[in-house]
């Protein structure tokens, strides 16, 4: 593939379900690869069927949705090293860009305007120790205001998840400075659970659901 293409599964307009930005409408660009195999991976689609587009084609897809954001997601993202050229344009175009990565790959050379999104993988996934120990240090060596483009992602599938994210967050700290985004994974835990468990233990991290999976039919594609 030429250093000017990408490998992509899907461009899409929709509501951005899992972040804090979740509830604005946002035009996805979904790369297609990933490789990881975590258990329970709800864009298993995004390993095949992608088709090769030059990254001019895939600006000009994602801007005529016109939406308030534009997110590049997998799959993962950052297996393709065109992703860069791809997420630069679109920042030197005024967008916003969100970056939603599996966080097996170092995010150190994401252009710093890119708002990222990592994945902390917990037990359940089973490649929980496939986590890039890179990406929170980036965030905590990071200076304000860029370490609010740092943001991080659990799901949640239970109780063990559950400690072991809270063990993590402690041990780094995490909470102090970072947006964490803690969420359930749907149909595997009681969202009452998890919110029994943050308010107990007094978590400052940020409860959400997969909001397009309340929306839509979970098993939907391009949504
Ligand atoms: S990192 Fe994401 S896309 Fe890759 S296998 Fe895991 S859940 Fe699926």
């Amino acid at each position: 593939m030429s250093a000017g293409t990408l490998n992509i599964s899907e461009i899409f307009h929709s509501i951005q379900g899992e972040s804090s930005f979740a509830g604005w409408p946002c035009a996805f660009i979904r790369l297609a690869g990933c490789g990881h195999g975590c258990i329970g991976c709800d864009t298993a689609y995004a390993e095949r069927d992608g088709v090769k587009l030059g990254i001019g084609e895939v600006v000009q897809k994602a801007l005529a949705f016109q939406a308030p954001f534009i997110e590049v997601t997998g799959g993962e993202p950052l297996l393709q090293p065109a992703v860069h050229s791809l997420m630069q344009q679109l920042c030197d175009l005024d967008q916003k860009v969100l970056l939603e990565t599996g966080g097996f790959l170092s995010v150190a050379g994401v252009d710093s305007r890119v708002h990222k999104i990592i994945d902390l993988k917990p037990p359940s996934s089973g490649v929980c120790d496939q986590n890039n120990p890179e990406n929170i240090e980036l965030a905590l060596a990071a200076e304000l205001p860029l370490r609010q483009s740092f943001e991080f992602k659990i799901v949640i599938a239970s109780k063990a998840d559950y400690e072991w994210a809270t063990s993590l967050l402690h041990e780094h700290r995490l909470t102090d400075s970072c947006t964490i985004m803690m969420g359930v994974s749907f149909g595997k835990l009681d969202p009452s659970e998890l919110a029994a468990w943050m308010l107990r233990d007094r978590l400052r991290a940020r409860m959400q659901l997969q909001l397009h999976k309340y929306i839509w039919d979970p098993a939907l594609r391009g949504v």
